[in-house]
């Protein structure tokens, strides 16, 4: 689904990402985790061009999307991405803040965007929400959200970025929940985590990146239970 050649990324004399290659596969579920600095938000946001590379290709769905002709506008449409904040309106209720995209991108008619919306609230556990505003929820809730409104979207891939390290302990678990459905689902999931546990128990693959590149990857019994790097090792001896 994606193939990543020899990514590089510079801020200035910077840089960040120094030549990844990877290939993420439908339905796979790939775990990035590292040390704060080592590139992995970068990497993510060049996976949809939300930071223009500096050299290297990404291929989605055997597109070029790094090529200056491409539209990526309507790649971003199949790509949904989370962040750490959840960046939902604010004056907005749940069900406008999901049903905005689809109506407006895809021109899905309001009842139709609704249904969508609530179909996909009751999934996560929220249909009671869908006429509240964002003030008037938890962390978790707003991030479950956020979840749903990308899904809204029907996208090919998910794109997560530290999707529970704005969150209080106790609500980690609801939003780590909603993810693993989503992968035992199918979905193409690319997340950058913390949680280990989670990484382990629902990652296919887990990359390991430091410095700007991906210094070890393998399956999650690899890379926790045997990491052949030094580097790896140093890092999961820190965060295990
Ligand atoms: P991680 O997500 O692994 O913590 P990041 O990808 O956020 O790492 O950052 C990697 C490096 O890139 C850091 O040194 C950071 O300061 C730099 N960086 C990230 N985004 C920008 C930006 N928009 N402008 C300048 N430097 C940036
Ligand atoms: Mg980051």
């Amino acid at each position: 689904m994606i193939t990543v050649k020899n990514l590089q990324k510079s801020f200035g004399k910077n840089q960040v990402l120094r030549g990844i290659d990877a290939e993420i596969k439908q339905g796979e579920v790939v775990v990035v985790i590292g040390p704060s600095g080592s590139g992995k938000s970068t990497f993510l946001r060049c996976l949809n061009r939300l930071e223009d590379v500096t050299g290297g290709e990404i291929l989605f769905e055997g597109q070029p999307i790094t090529d200056k002709k491409h539209n990526i506008d309507k790649t971003r449409e199949k790509m949904g991405m989370v962040f750490q904040q959840f960046n939902l309106f604010p004056h907005k209720t749940v069900l406008d803040n999901i049903t905005l995209a689809p109506t407006k991108l895809l021109g899905l008619s309001k009842s139709d965007a609704d249904k969508r919306a609530e179909t996909l609230l009751q999934s996560v556990g929220l249909a009671d929400k869908k006429n509240a505003y964002p003030a008037q929820l938890s962390g978790g809730q707003k991030q479950r959200i956020a979840i749903v409104r990308a899904l809204a979207m029907q996208p090919h891939v998910m794109l997560f970025d530290e999707p529970t390290s704005a969150l209080d302990p106790e609500m980690v678990g609801e939003v780590l929940d909603v993810m693993k459905k989503l992968a035992e689902d199918g979905m193409t999931m690319v997340i950058v985590t913390h949680e280990m546990g989670f990484a382990r128990e629902v990652g296919d693959r887990i990359v390991f990146m430091d410095g700007g590149v991906i210094v070890e990857e393998g399956t999650p019994e690899e890379v926790f239970g045997a990491p052949k790097n030094a580097r790896t090792q140093d890092f999961l001896s820190k965060v295990l």
